[in-house]
């Protein structure tokens, strides 16, 4: 049966975007003095505005002006000073809540009922949870000594909660930082700059550079950053590792998944049905630890697949401000090409693709929800990253199998397991190499646990105690 909602569509009156933006350095919009690029609306295609793309000389100045910040104040007031701030920009954030969400479903294509209640709720969280630290850091078992600037390069999947996955903990141990946003979604840590410029914030603690991947290059290789934290795709990871690598600077490196959701005879299903959807399509499957190799023990398959095509048919998709929607929109008309191009190779490989039957918006980037049957272990759509709204299905037989089929990747971020048993939970969640594993649940975040992966998925952790050691010299010096 269909249900028809009358349009809810939330008002864009709160924001207000302007036709360009300027870099922030040491407390300042100023002008870049490199060229500029567009950051556009992907639901519509809209331009949103002109964003400068910070130069080499930009981004030097902004490693200035943070190290003069680390020098001459931040690393210098004490941890409950500190603290102040960062519980000021966490209240900011929540009055701003609003603005800060539709912004985002905005630039980015997300549902606003996720940027809404997911992303921001957790990005004041995370401030809210470090500032609770920076006056208890000799409490940490890394020391309490920072590093000093911190540069640090985001993606455009959560652009303002990896901004604050990447600052709060950085601000919190008396680091300084120069963080570059991706090119498709750079307003929201803009609307941030404001944000600490509300704050008070000491000039240079905080400095915001935009551009593509050749600023990001200027940052990481920069010889005064002491610390580099990156969040996107494991190629550039491996370049920036390489990069660093016979340099004296810290790094940290957050990088891509294909985690698997496994689902025992003996879950209850209607459940497993709700946590394979947000496993796959929360964030239209943007997501670097999304569930996206399904593997379904044998005996329930076909009724788990029956409940999930159903299931997937009542998802809403279209306008990304509008509060009914459950799938936005495609982040770029590149990445969505991205995922045309690997289902394609689905289609070859033998899978057989099954996807919503609705109506797309004619402008504008979208992918319908897709589920490839009949995967097997070699299939590339079953080993590399779509980053899509697709989920890949797979059987197994015993929970070995499961174990086996599920660390069959270069990648190590996370796994979900679906069973009554906790005992099976527990010896699953030991066999599994994976960061996170979730249990009857998925896609579960919280500031105070930490995040981050095995293998090709990275190294260093995010959140919790665990997230402060990457800004920290540790506990001897
Ligand atoms: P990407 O690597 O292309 O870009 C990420 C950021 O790096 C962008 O800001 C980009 O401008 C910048 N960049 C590009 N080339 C660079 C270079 N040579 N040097 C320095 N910076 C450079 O990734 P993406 O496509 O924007 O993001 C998607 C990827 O991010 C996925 O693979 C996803 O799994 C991963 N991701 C991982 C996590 C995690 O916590 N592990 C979280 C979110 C996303």
């Amino acid at each position: 049966m269909a249900f028809e909602y009358a349009p809810a569509p939330e008002s864009r009156a709160i924001v207000d975007i302007k036709p360009s933006y300027g870099l922030f350095i040491n407390g300042e919009f100023v002008d870049g003095t490199g060229t500029s690029f567009k950051t556009v609306n992907p639901a519509n295609e809209e331009v949103l505005a002109e964003v400068a793309e910070a130069s080499d000389a930009d981004v030097d100045e902004a490693v200035k002006a943070a190290r003069r910040a680390y020098t001459r104040v931040w690393s210098r007031m004490s941890g409950a000073e500190r603290a102040k701030y960062l519980y000021r920009i966490a209240r900011i954030i929540q009055e701003r809540g609003r603005e800060l969400a539709v912004l985002e479903s905005i630039d980015n294509g997300k549902p606003i009922k996720e940027s809404r209640d997911v992303d921001v709720p957790i990005v004041a969280a995370h401030f809210f949870y470090y500032a609770g630290w920076a006056d208890k850091l000799q409490y940490s078992g890394y020391g309490s000594t920072p590093l000093g600037v911190a540069g640090q390069v985001i993606p455009w999947n959560f652009p303002l909660l990896m901004l604050a996955w990447k600052i709060a903990p950085a601000l919190a141990c008396g680091n300084t930082v120069v963080l570059k946003p991706a090119e498709t979604t750079p307003l929201t840590a803009l609307l941030f700059a404001e944000i600490c410029q509300q704050a008070d914030l000491p000039p240079g603690v905080v400095n915001i550079v935009t551009g593509a991947g050749d600023t990001g290059r200027a940052i990481v290789s920069h010889p005064d950053v002491d610390k580099v934290a990156f969040t996107g795709s494991t190629e550039v990871g491996k370049a920036i590792a390489r990069t660093v690598a016979g340099t004296d600077k810290k790094v940290t490196l957050e990088l891509g998944g294909k985690a698997a959701n496994i689902v025992f005879d003996d879950a209850p299903i209607d459940q497993a049905v709700e946590g394979i959807v947000d496993g796959i399509f929360f964030n239209q499957g943007h997501v670097c630890c999304a569930g996206s190799r399904l593997l379904v023990q044998e005996s329930v398959a076909d009724e788990v697949l029956e409940r999930l095509k159903r299931r997937m048919s009542t998802l809403r998709m279209g306008d990304p401000l509008d509060k009914n929607t459950d799938v936005g929109a495609i982040n770029s008309g590149e990445q969505l090409m991205r995922i045309r191009e690997l289902s394609q190779v689905g289609d070859a490989e033998g899978a057989e693709r099954w996807e919503v039957a609705c109506d797309l918006p004619t402008k504008g980037f979208w992918f319908p929800p897709t589920i490839f049957t009949g995967v097997s272990q070699a299939h590339r759509i079953a080993r590399e990253e779509i980053f899509g709204p697709v989920l890949s299905v797979l059987t197994f037989r015993t929970p070995s199998e499961a174990i086996e089929k599920a660390n069959n990747t270069p990648f190590g971020l996370s796994a979900g397991v679906w069973t009554d048993k906790g005992s099976r939970i527990l010896s699953m969640a030991n066999r599994l190499r994976a960061g996170v594993v979730w249990a009857n649940t998925f896609n579960k975040f919280d500031p105070t646990s930490p995040f981050g992966g095995y293998k090709e998925s990275g190294y260093g952790r995010e959140g919790g105690r665990h997230g402060l050691e990457g800004y920290l010299k540790g506990a001897d010096s």
